[in-house]
């Protein structure tokens, strides 16, 4: 029995240009970004386009090829529109509008000026090629951030030579296409099934690098604090820790803050919690502009008890940014908080010695903010402990 492939090579396209399409709409509706709506768009004209191009329509041979020409053309407009507002950089959207009007216009010529099939499918293909090679351009390797664009820029390489070399290379090989064997030809086939195959592949790595923006976005939120906008406790600490390797590496000196905020419990009780709340978010953002200012990592690791770690940065470093921090928060007017409200807070300081980890430092430091506390509060309390492992070096050294 002979089975005809044609019908199955014909629906193949639109059919995957469907599916892609819900499936963006899908995602659409949950991450609300902009390139997968456009994505949708440009997945369902092609399905559009495939349906015009493959199946025989009332509107006649010429208007339908027309149709089917420009809802390409849209198609690819809004695929590469898409990919290059996404991972893209140079925003080159106007040109690739221009490559497919071209594209159009050209198609246009070969149908209805100077009848001519192999010249109106090689404008078509070199015109898409083109907008690949400008979206490849976009997503040049040297700038890549993640697998999904060094994947994205390979496919943007290979789509656009199966635009530009595919057609005349087939038709070197396979001798002209007329127009009665059209759909029989080998062009005609190879270009249903890479195009298949290249927008499977193209929306596979969208897909990929949604699931990845979702991951890191969840990761984002279950490391951040929602009412100070600080790392919480689990942040800080990933965050310390990678610090703290990286200077163990580079041997740089690094230092920890702890803040805690004075009678904040009577705060609470006198001006009611969500004053409380105002009041930790105020601290915060002063905490964070002092830390971000020196590189440091700044977390909320308690109810009103705050951490900074700062690289670069040694005990008397370190105090004077503390020192800082309480002088403007106990003395600066806060907007928001209630006439009189003066709100203080008490600093524990300790540098790190040798390979010494988080928890020991964390240790240290909450001494010192003991002792900033016993002394009356609204002060700056140091740790001059030495780390066990380095005292026999230092002493050695004497
Ligand atoms: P000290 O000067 O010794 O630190 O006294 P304190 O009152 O600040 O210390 P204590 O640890 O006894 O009280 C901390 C209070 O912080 C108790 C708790 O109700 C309050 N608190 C913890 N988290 C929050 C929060 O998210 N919002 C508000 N408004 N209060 C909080
Ligand atoms: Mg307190
Ligand atoms: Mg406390």
């Amino acid at each position: 029995m002979r089975v005809d492939t044609s019908l199955f090579i014909a629906l193949l396209n639109p059919a995957i240009a469907l599916v892609l399409s819900a499936a963006f709409v899908g995602l659409w509706f949950y991450l609300r970004q902009r390139h997968l709506a456009l994505l949708a768009a440009g997945y369902g004209l092609s399905a559009v386009g495939f349906v015009l191009q493959s199946f025989p329509f009332p509107t006649g041979f010429g208007i339908t090829r027309a149709l089917a020409g420009a809802t390409f053309s849209l198609a690819a407009c809004l695929v590469g529109a898409a990919v290059v507002l996404r991972f893209g950089r140079s925003r080159s959207f106007p040109i690739i509008g221009v490559l497919a009007a071209l594209g159009f216009t050209a198609q246009m010529w070969f149908m209805f000026v100077d009848a001519d099939l192999t010249r109106r499918i090689l404008s078509l293909n070199f015109a898409f090629g083109a907008i690949c090679l400008l979206v490849a351009a976009d997503l040049w390797p040297s700038r890549a951030r993640s697998m999904a664009e060094y994947f994205l820029f390979g496919m943007a390489i290979l789509t656009a030579m199966n635009f530009i070399v595919r057609p005349p290379v087939v038709m070197a090989i396979y001798g002209p296409i007329s127009p009665e064997n059209f759909y029989n030809s080998v062009y005609w086939r190879s270009a249903m099934l890479s195009h298949a195959l290249f927008a499977l592949l193209i929306s596979l790595c969208v897909f990929a690098a949604a699931a990845l923006d979702m991951v890191s976005g969840l990761r984002q939120v279950s490391q951040t604090d929602s009412l100070s906008g600080l790392l919480n406790r689990r942040g800080f600490d990933l965050a310390a820790q990678r610090l703290l390797g990286q200077c163990g590496t580079s041997k740089c000196p690094v230092t920890l803050v702890l803040a805690d905020l004075d009678h904040f419990k009577s705060i609470n009780d006198r001006y009611g919690h969500a004053v409380g709340d105002r009041v930790i978010a105020a601290f915060a953002e002063k905490l964070q502009a002092a830390a971000s200012g020196a590189r440091g990592v700044a977390g909320r690791i308690g109810g009103e008890e705050f951490a900074v770690l700062l690289p670069w940065a040694d005990l008397a470093g370190a105090r004077l940014l503390a020192e800082a921090v309480r002088v403007l928060f106990s003395t600066g007017d806060t907007e928001g908080f209630p006439h009189g409200l003066r709100v203080t807070a008490s600093f524990g300081v300790a540098a790190r010695t040798g390979d010494e980890q988080l928890d020991l430092l964390m240790r240290r430091a909450d001494e010192a903010l003991y002792k900033a506390k016993q002394n009356g509060r609204n002060s700056v309390r140091m740790s001059y402990e030495r780390s066990v492992e380095v005292l026999p070096a230092a002493s050695a050294n004497r």
